[in-house]
């Protein structure tokens, strides 16, 4: 199987011009934060205090997470339910980004990644795919882009979808999820050394699409 491995920081565009890469080669696209994401929602629900190590691996047992695609498409169950709409809200990202510095949840998530790449050519994005999850990945790259500008992107995306939160705060927001992401002691996020960056900063997103493309084909 062909696997290719995205990582970087929250807003730089993963998701769309990884889905768009997928499409592009006919291979699937996994979006790995959703794991985390449901993981997230779970505690949200039974208000378990998502920081709480302890407490949040107490409960793992008590919770199944599934991928499954429809047309192409992911969706993510938790429990059977499809949750794949409020894994987006803002609390679960916080949420997320707090349970996935847990050891355990990593672990609890890690065969599920795996065992769908071992099956598919897929293009996998997260924060340590390329570093722990595929280390033997085919391509990997790091995507990223200047803050203010992954913040502008998903305050319009918020938007869209009738939120009233502020720039500032989505900005805000971005920087405490990067400075967790980046600083945790376990699978913290950082280019793999065999990783090929692509900083998408100033590019329109069908640059963006082009050059991961460009990037992806030269590699493979
Ligand atoms: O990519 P997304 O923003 O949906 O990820 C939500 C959170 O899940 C991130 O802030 C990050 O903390 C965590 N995550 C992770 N490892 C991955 C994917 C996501 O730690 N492979």
């Amino acid at each position: 199987m062909i696997n290719v491995a995205i990582d970087g920081p929250a807003g730089a565009g993963k998701s769309t011009i990884a889905r768009a890469a997928a499409k592009e080669l006919g291979f699937i696209y996994v979006d790995t934060g959703a794991l985390y994401r449901a993981v997230g929602v779970y505690c949200l629900r039974n208000n378990i205090t998502t920081t709480d190590a302890d407490g949040v691996g107490a409960v793992l047992e008590n919770i199944t997470v599934e991928l499954k695609f429809v047309d192409g498409v992911q969706h993510v169950y938790l429990n059977g339910d499809d949750v794949s709409t409020e894994i987006r809200l803002p609390e679960a990202s916080m949420a997320a980004s707090n349970v996935s510095a847990i050891p355990s949840v990593r672990a609890f998530l890690f065969d599920l990644q795996r065992d769908i790449a071992a099956k598919n050519n897929c293009i996998m994005d997260g924060r340590d795919i390329g570093t722990v999850v595929l280390p033997n990945a085919k391509v990997k790259i790091f995507l990223t882009a200047d803050p203010e500008e992954r913040a502008m992107r998903r305050f319009i995306e918020l938007q869209e979808k009738g939120s009233t939160t502020t720039y500032e705060e989505v900005l805000a927001d971005l920087k405490v999820r990067d400075y967790n992401d980046s600083h945790r002691e376990i699978a913290p996020l950082k280019p793999a050394e065999d990783s090929v960056t692509v900083n998408t900063t100033g590019n329109t997103l069908e640059e963006s699409i082009k050059l991961m493309i460009n990037t992806i084909k030269e590699k493979m």
